[in-house]
């Protein structure tokens, strides 16, 4: 039976990757990821060549599964890569995992980098307790949920779009009690990256003022109350 290694990769500027990250990506027999234009951009610059690719999509999971599992049954060792950062989180990958696991499969982890760790890490706010929520619903419950972060007493990370920002911008500024601080993370490890602290009044002036800055991607993190 092969192993299972889950990569993390980089979340913008490959040089974000670790040497075993590397060492494991030459070695493995498969790589599977998301989308192979983007595994392979990765590949090129660190020259890992002639691999077996194979994209896994947990939504069309039927038929990769099948072969993914054969591959480590045939004794061949698998890596499973996201587009950017940590898979599964808020990535595919979870149910693979368990199949795999099933299989017999040894899963091990080979970590680096992820959007909300390293978002947390530069924004000030504490850090030893917190709650993570991946991207929150679009519509149903997302209200509440706002309402929800506002009563805790952690910090709160989550993931956002540049399209739906200005709205949970807005949305936290209804809840949060005066004063309450929000950091927002854009474009992390990238060439506009930024970080702005503020209250929801002061980031929603900021990006009205700079409306060039609502794109790319963000990590919202909320002060603890
Ligand atoms: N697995 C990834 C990780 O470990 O961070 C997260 C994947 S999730 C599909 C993508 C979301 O993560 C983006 O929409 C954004 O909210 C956040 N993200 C990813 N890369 C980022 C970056 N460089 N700067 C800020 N946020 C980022």
């Amino acid at each position: 039976m092969g192993n299972f290694y889950v990569v993390a990769t980089p979340i913008g500027n490959l040089e974000d990757i670790t040497l075993r990250a590397l060492r494991v990506l030459k070695e493995v027999d498969v790589i599977v990821c998301e989308d192979t234009r983007v595994t392979k951009r990765l590949l090129e610059r660190y020259e890992v060549k002639d691999k077996q690719l194979t994209t896994y999509n947990e939504r069309q999971s039927g038929s990769s599964i099948p072969k993914i599992l054969a591959f480590l049954n045939e004794g061949k060792n698998v890596a499973l890569v996201s587009d950017a950062g940590t898979p599964t989180v808020s990535d595919p990958g979870a149910f693979l995992i368990n199949k795999a696991r099933e299989a017999g499969a040894t899963i091990i982890s080979i970590p680096g980098p992820n959007a909300a760790i390293a978002a947390l890490s530069i924004s000030g706010l504490p850090s030893s307790d917190f709650l993570f929520l991946g991207f929150l619903p679009h519509k149903k419950g997302r209200e509440t949920l706002f309402k929800e972060i506002a009563a805790l007493k952690r910090t709160v990370v989550f993931y956002e779009s540049p399209h739906r920002i200005m709205k949970a911008l807005i949305s936290l500024k209804k809840f949060l009690t005066s004063g309450r601080k929000i950091f927002v993370a854009r474009e992390l490890t990238k060439i506009y990256e930024e970080g702005v602290l503020g209250t929801a009044d002061e980031l929603i002036a900021y990006f009205e003022k700079n409306k060039e800055k609502i794109r790319g991607e963000f990590v919202v993190l909320v002060e603890p109350l």
